[in-house]
C-alpha cells in the first residue's frame, strides 16, 4: 500500500469554488443546473442539526477528465465510481472525516464528518457533504467559511499500487517506484 496525500485548490478547474457554505432553499441557490440525485434527495430535506455548519465540497474528479493533481497523481474513473467500503468514492461514506494537516488515525482528533459522498456522473468527480460542529476548535475554519474566503483541501488515502504513465511500471512501495516517477514527475513529453 501507498499513502497518498492529494491536494486542491480552493478554486477548481472549472473555476467554481471547491468549498461552498449550504444555506436553507440549497437547491435553488445550488451553482450547478446538474445535481446528482442522492445529493438532491439530501439538500430537498435538508436541515441543518442545531450547533453544525455544512459545507459542499467538490474534492476529486476522475483522471481521464480532471487530468493530474499537483502531485503528479491521477485516480481512474473506475476506481472512484465503485461502491461499498473497499474502494471508491463511496469510502467518504463509511470512514470520511475533516482533518487539518492530515493528523486523521483517531477520529477523535476530526474537526468534522463527512455525511454525505455523491458521485457527480456529469462532472465525473465526488461531491462531499460535510458536517462541521459550532465548536472552540472549528472558530477560524467557521469563521473563514462564513466570511467567503478561500478553504483549500485535501484529501490522504491508501492506494494498492502506482502505475507510471510513462512506462507502466507498477510499484506497491514507494521504493519500487521507476525513475520517471522519481525524477519527472509531471513532465510532459513532447509526443504528449
Ligand atoms: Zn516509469
Amino acid at each position: 500500500m501507498i499513502d497518498k496525500i492529494s491536494e486542491y485548490s480552493f478554486i477548481n478547474k472549472i473555476g467554481e469554488e471547491s468549498t461552498h457554505l449550504i444555506k436553507r432553499k440549497e437547491i435553488k441557490n445550488f451553482p450547478r443546473k446538474y445535481i446528482p440525485d442522492d445529493l438532491k434527495l439530501f439538500l430537498k430535506n435538508f436541515k441543518a442539526e442545531k450547533g453544525n455548519i455544512y459545507v459542499l465540497n467538490s474534492a476529486l474528479g476522475s483522471g481521464e477528465f480532471w487530468g493530474t493533481n499537483s502531485r503528479g497523481d491521477r485516480f481512474p474513473e473506475s476506481g472512484l465510481i465503485h461502491r461499498g467500503s473497499q474502494w471508491g468514492y463511496d469510502t467518504y461514506n463509511y470512514y470520511g472525516s475533516l482533518f487539518r494537516h492530515h493528523i486523521n488515525k483517531d477520529v477523535l482528533n476530526s474537526y468534522g464528518e463527512v455525511v454525505l459522498s455523491s458521485w457527480d456522473p456529469e462532472l465525473h468527480r465526488v461531491l462531499l457533504v460535510i458536517k462541521i460542529p459550532i465548536e472552540k476548535k472549528n472558530e477560524d475554519i467557521i469563521q473563514r467559511i462564513n466570511n467567503d474566503e478561500p478553504i483549500e483541501t485535501s484529501m490522504a488515502s491508501k492506494q494498492p499500487y502506482d502505475i507510471c504513465s510513462i512506462c507502466g511500471n507498477i510499484s506497491k512501495r514507494i521504493s519500487d517506484h521507476c525513475s520517471h516517477i522519481n525524477n519527472e514527475l509531471l513532465n510532459i513529453y513532447p509526443d504528449g
